[in-house]
């Protein structure tokens, strides 16, 4: 293959295969793909310990590069909180965590020998990244994508990047206003009553002792919605995206997505109108397109971006 290729797209013959990564708290998604994003294998495993997880990454990207060829990047989408700065020393180290063992281990130390570069973010940003390019974000220029589960994270995605500071966004622990009738402490180790500890799956259980879903009370549903809806008109007043996604275990509970769209206009209190902002919010606040796919998609998507700037 020559070095400089002319034909439109033949870079993605000449880039070579990604490797992928979706690290989440309960599984592992890993897949390999051609660099158009074809998938050629894909496996999921069990969350456990870094070194048993580990040793099945090198065994199934071993395997899986041997039957399709030389991986030329990784795209690592992972839990959190993880050092995503690619200027850090410790770039793709996860940090202080509550899940066992996993502090201080760093994929970097499993996918190096592959001696190619490893693009790391975090999960929620690896699926905002999906979502934009592949699922219910594709046309806008700026999207907020959301997952309440057993925490909650947003990622922002303008123009095909995930927005950042010096670390990912942590919107799970933003200060909520307490609604009049709960009397629930909180359920967040470092905050009591910030949104994930008000609203993400643990909390809703540790303050009724079932899922919303099992509950399937309107009243329950419409209460976790008003402190969701705070997060997302803070996302509104802060980015102004065209589109905000709700994804997550808890957003599957019935009625959850409607209600949090009643609560958003309400709140937003008729302050902004634009186009985007249609009546009810139903084309404004909407499901992930890719549902559970949209993780290991951003993971491809990431490695993607990077061989695009070294091909393309
Ligand atoms: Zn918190």
């Amino acid at each position: 293959m020559p070095a400089r290729v002319r034909d439109k797209g033949a870079w993605l013959v000449a880039a070579g295969l990604i490797g992928a990564i979706e690290a989440g708290g309960t599984k592992f998604v890993l897949a390999l793909a051609r660099a158009d994003g074809t998938v050629l294998a894909e496996t999921r495993i069990a969350t456990r310990t870094p070194v048993e997880c580990f040793a099945d990454l090198a065994e199934f990207f071993d395997q899986a590069s041997a039957a399709h060829g030389p991986i030329a990047a990784f795209g690592v989408a992972s839990f959190g909180p993880i050092d995503i700065n690619p200027a850090s020393p410790a770039y793709g180290t996860i940090l202080a965590t509550s899940k066992p063992g996993w502090q201080g281990a760093r994929y970097h130390d499993v996918l190096g020998r592959f001696g190619v570069p490893i693009v790391v973010d975090s999960d929620v940003n690896g699926a905002a990244l999906g979502e934009w390019r592949h699922g219910a974000g594709q046309g806008c220029a700026t999207l907020a994508y959301t997952t309440v589960g057993t925490g909650v994270g947003s990622g922002v995605v303008s123009q095909g990047r995930s927005l950042r500071g010096f670390s990912h966004y942590e919107s799970g622990h933003i200060a909520v206003v307490r609604d009049p009738s709960d009397s629930f402490a909180g359920h967040c180790p470092f905050h009591g009553a910030c949104l994930e500890g008000m609203a993400a799956g643990p909390a809703i259980k540790a303050r009724w002792g079932q899922s919303l879903s099992e509950l399937d009370d309107p009243a329950k549903t419409g209460l976790i919605a008003g402190y969701i809806a705070q997060l997302a008109v803070n996302l509104i007043l802060l980015h102004m995206p065209d589109r905000l996604v709700f994804g997550g275990g808890v957003m599957k509970s019935r009625g959850l997505i409607e209600a949090l769209r009643r609560e958003t206009e309400r709140r937003l209190g008729g302050y902004l109108s634009a186009p985007e902002l249609d009546p009810g919010l139903e084309s404004y606040i909407v499901a992930p397109a890719l549902g559970d796919a949209a993780g290991i998609t951003g993971a491809i998507a990431l490695a993607q971006d990077f061989l695009e700037q070294k091909h393309g």
